[in-house]
Formats: C-alpha cells, structure tokens, sequence
C-alpha cells in the first residue's frame, strides 16, 4: 500500500524509540522515520513535521506529554544553536546509553554482526574535558568575536563559557579578541578572501598544564605581535607555545600548512600511558586524556602481545598507540600520512628511549601495500584511521599480510561497521568490540574491535585462542597455555582453549568478554569429555584458580 507522504507542518502524537547517528530522537509518524532534536527515548510528544525529504523527515517538539526520567535543565545556555553537544538535554547515563546503541546498531546493521548491548565506558567528567579548540572569529556589530560556528552554517556563536573546554581556553580567547579590538587587527571574511584573524586554536597538555596558542591568519606578520605575546604571557598560566599559522586558501580547513613559532617552543609536551609526547599544532591528539589512556590500554591488551610478535600501526599520529604497543611487542612499525606528526612520532621514541619502534611517512593504504608486497607478516596490525574509515587498499593489503589479529580503533561506528563486513569476507571474525565515551554531550564516540583470523581447521572445530580474548584470567592467572601445558605433562593428553573456557563456564568462572557463541551455531560446538574436564579442573585448582 502506497504511504501517505508526511505534509511540513503536520503535527501528531507519537513517542520517541531511539537515537540517530547525529544524536536526534527518532519517531514514525504514519510509518515515516522522523528525526527529533533534543528529544529523549521513551517520551511521548507532539511533534511537528518540518523538513520533508526523499525518504526521511524531520520534525520538532512542540510538546513533551511525557517527560522521560532522563531529562536534565540544559547546561549549556547556547547549546541548541551551538549545536557542538547535541546531549545536553539528558543525563550522562542515558547519552552513554545512546551511544552504546549507536556502536551496536552499526556493527549489527552495517558489520553484519548479531551482538547484544556492546559495553562502553564512560568518562568521569562531563566539563572541562577536552584539551583541544578551535574558535572561529567574525565580525559582529563592528566589533571582533571569537565563539563556535552555529550548527551548519558559519554564523559565529559567541559562548561566554564553553562547560567542555577548560577554563584557560575561554580566558586565552578572551585575550586574543581584547588585542584584536585595541589594535584594529582585521578580521578575515570568507566572502571577500580579505582580512586577517581566523582563528583561535588553543591546545593544553592535560597533565603537563602547558598551553599552546596558535593563531590562524590570512597573512604571514601580524600587526603589534608582541602586544599579543606580552598579554597572554601576562594572564595565561602555563603558556609554553603561541604560533602563527598561515592560512590564505579559501577553505574549511582551518590550519594552514605554514607555521612560525612567535613565543616559546614549537610544541607542547603532554604524558600519556606512561610516555611524554611532544605534540607539533598539526598532530593529531585525542581531546580527552583520560579516556584515551583507557582506551589505548585495551587496544594494547587486545593486541595479546607477548614480547615477540610484530605488530603494525597504521595511522598513528604522533606514535601514542605505537610506544604503548613496543612495551609489549618486539617491534612496532608506525605508518602515518602528516610529515610533523611523523617527526613528532620519531622524537617521541627517542625521548622515551624506546627503540624497538619505526615510523613511515606515507599514506597507509600504499604503504599497507608495500609491506604487503615485500612478504612482510606482521603478527597483529593496529588501525585507528579518520572517519572515513579503511580504504579498500588498506584492507586488501591487510588480507595479504593476513595478521592472526586485527585490533581496530574508529571514531565512526559507520565505517567501522562497513569495515567489520569487508574483513569479516576476508575470513576474519569480530571477537571483541567496546566503546568509550570520549566526547560527552556530543554524540560522538570511540570504539575498539578485535578481529582474529580463523583457520580452515579452526572453523570446524571452533577452537577459537580464548585466552586472546581472557583478559581477567590472563593478566591475574594462570594462561591458557600454562594450563594446557599442565594437563599435557600431568596427564599425557591435549586440551583445547575451548575445552578450557567450556569448564571454566561451567564452574562459574569469567571467560573471554565477548564469547557468546550464537544459538545457531551451538550445536556445532563439541563439549569438553568428562576426563579433559576432570583434568583441566585440577590444573585450574593447581593454578589457584577456584
Ligand atoms: N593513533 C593516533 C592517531 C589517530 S587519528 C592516536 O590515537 O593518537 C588518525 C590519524 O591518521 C591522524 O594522525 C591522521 O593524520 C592520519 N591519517 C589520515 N589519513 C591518513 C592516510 N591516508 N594514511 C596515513 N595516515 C593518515
């Protein structure tokens, strides 16, 4: 039966039963998905119709007739027309809810996976989290203002106080347009290509303190420099780094491939896993260090590495998974498309004294390529790439290379589910996926997989390597090698890491995180024989672990 096509302006009485990508609620209306802003699941609303496309609608409350527990006063005055935070409308334990959705929605629907809620962390703070900010600046009423672009346009938003962004941030913005407004600094206006201030990029290393300030402008001297210099000297605590950074093209890309340093050094240092990184303004770091650190860490213990293997990190910035990786590798080979980056990468492991690292400058489809071609076998290959996710290269490559595991870092659950599919055809299965919250109030999140290759023979007789995905057994007991090797000397028979997780399931005891094999294929499954169980119980008792 031909659907009636939603009308503008139409209003109905409908409840909201999930989320967008973007973070909007969704509804039907006369069987239409419709795309709510600040609406939260399980309300019942008035909505009103007010875009109509193709094959989807949006609409706007008009009124909540049942309010959800979950709704919180907004915290941000601006953030309806900011549109940087699209959860500020709800409590932190529904947005985290929200984004575990979204992760499990893509790998299920894109990834053709069957998973229930996957698990996510969330942060401890949801203020003054980011380390990171980039405020354009205009014109308003003649004067200059530095704010936050409203959401899809390139209308400036002024904020007084941005509650992600620390303090020093919004102080060192403040400074920068009181020097623009006392000395007539111009401000660059993309429609005529003419006038000078940009932007404002502030970086600050979460535990070193030290504040980066560049500013982007659309020429190579800036007027009454030192003026600027003195003032942030004076009122920005931690200041390490003030730099210029050209930028004439007529772009969205904000940095300009120029840089000169005004003040201070050409970087700011940050810790992080353990590591001090040196961070040049055109590196990539993630905004929030806490989660970061946790979520490299599980990358790492993901890898399951052993002091031996090779592992291979493509995209990898500034080096941060790379260093974290060669304390448990033999050796780690970083590959990454942004020269500076690549610099930083190779001072960060000299400054750290690791040696077991490499690093390439090139882009990690042709280098993937390249090693591919050379007969080199990484034993694990490390992705975190942009959202855009893996080009097809990458993967080919990477099917090549055939690593036993592929632990993959995305910032887009999207093009981590298309990816899921496209390596899952390529005989690799996905064992472990996680997300973090690394963005709170937004609806953006960070996710972890672990795929791991399958033999021939391993397919039939699904003896999957738990110990790879037993992280509370491996790190505080005994391995299950150490148990295999137990049974195999005690008792003169092999047992198989199946076996081991069947007898530890049926003791009560925690196997691998995400072994849930499906209804399907249970039957296929072959259970452990009552000697192999008897002895594998005893070397659980041996090892201490009952
Ligand atoms: N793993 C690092 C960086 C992740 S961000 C960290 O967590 O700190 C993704 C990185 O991929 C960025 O540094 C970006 O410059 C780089 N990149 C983007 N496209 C690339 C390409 N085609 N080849 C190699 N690196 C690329």
């Amino acid at each position: 039966m031909e659907q009636t096509r939603l009308k503008t302006g139409q209003i109905a009485e409908t409840v909201i039963t999930g989320y967008s990508a973007e973070g909007m609620g969704v509804c039907r209306i006369d069987g239409w998905a419709v795309f709510v802003p600040n609406a939260i699941r399980g309300e019942r609303c008035r909505v009103q119709v007010t875009h109509v496309s193709a094959n989807s609608a949006h609409g706007k409350i008009e009124e909540i007739l049942e309010r959800s527990p979950h709704r919180i006063p907004r915290g941000c005055p601006v953030a309806k027309l900011c549109g940087g935070c699209q959860y500020h409308h709800m409590d932190y334990a529904e947005e985290c809810n929200a984004k575990a959705q979204k992760v499990t929605d893509a790998l299920n629907r894109l990834g053709g996976q069957d998973l229930p809620l996957v698990p996510i962390t969330g942060g401890d703070g949801i203020t003054a989290y980011r380390n990171k900010a980039q405020y354009p600046v205009a014109i308003k009423n003649e004067k200059p203002v530095a704010g936050f672009y409203k959401n899809r346009t390139h209308e400036v938003i002024q904020v007084q106080r941005c509650a992600i962004l620390p303090e020093v941030f919004d102080r060192v913005r403040d400074v920068v347009i009181r020097w623009a407004e006392e000395d007539r600094i111009s401000v660059y206006d993309e429609h005529t290509g003419k006038g000078l201030l940009r932007h404002i990029y502030v970086r600050r290393g979460a535990v070193s303190g030290q504040v980066m300030v560049c500013i982007v402008a659309n020429g190579r001297e800036l007027p009454r420099e030192n003026r600027l210099i003195h003032a942030l000297q004076r009122e920005i605590l931690g200041l390490a780094s003030v730099i210029l950074s050209v930028n004439t093209k007529n772009t969205n890309v904000v940095l300009g491939s120029e840089f000169r340093t005004l003040w201070g050094r050409d970087y700011i240092e940050d810790q992080l896993c353990g590591f001090t990184f040196r961070l040049s303004p055109r590196s990539f770091y993630q905004v929030n260090h806490d989660q970061a650190q946790r979520l490299y860490e599980t990358a790492v213990a993901l890898a399951d590495l052993h002091g031996t293997e090779t592992v291979l990190d493509l995209y990898c910035g500034t080096g941060t998974i790379t260093l974290a990786l060669s304390r448990k590798a033999g050796k780690a080979v970083g590959v990454e498309v942004i020269p500076e980056a690549v610099e930083d990468a190779k001072q960060n492991a000299a400054r750290n004294e690791v040696e077991n690292v490499e690093f390439f400058c090139a882009d990690a489809g042709e280098a993937a390529k390249r090693f591919a071609d050379a007969g080199t076998a990484p034993d694990v290959i490390l992705v975190d790439p942009p959202r855009k996710g893996l080009a097809p290269e990458v993967i080919e490559a990477m099917a090549q290379m055939a690593p036993q595991r592929i632990v993959y870092v995305s910032c887009d659950p999207a093009t981590l589910g298309r990816d899921v599919k496209r390596l899952s055809d390529r005989g690799y299965t996905l064992t472990h996926a996680e997300a973090f919250d690394l963005f709170p109030r937004t609806c953006h999140v960070e996710t972890v997989c672990l795929l791991s290759k399958l033999r021939t023979e391993q397919k039939v007789e699904i003896d999957l390597d738990l110990s790879e995905l037993d992280l509370t057994s491996a790190e505080s007991a005994a391995t299950y090698q150490e148990i295999k090797d137990y049974v195999q000397e005690k008792f003169g028979f092999q047992v198989t890491s199946l076996q081991i997780a069947q007898t530890k399931r049926s003791l009560g005891l925690p196997v691998g995180v995400n072994y849930n094999p499906s209804k399907k294929e249970a039957h296929h499954i072959p259970q452990c024989p009552p000697e192999k169980t008897a002895a594998i119980r005893e070397a659980l008792e041996h090892f201490q672990m009952l």
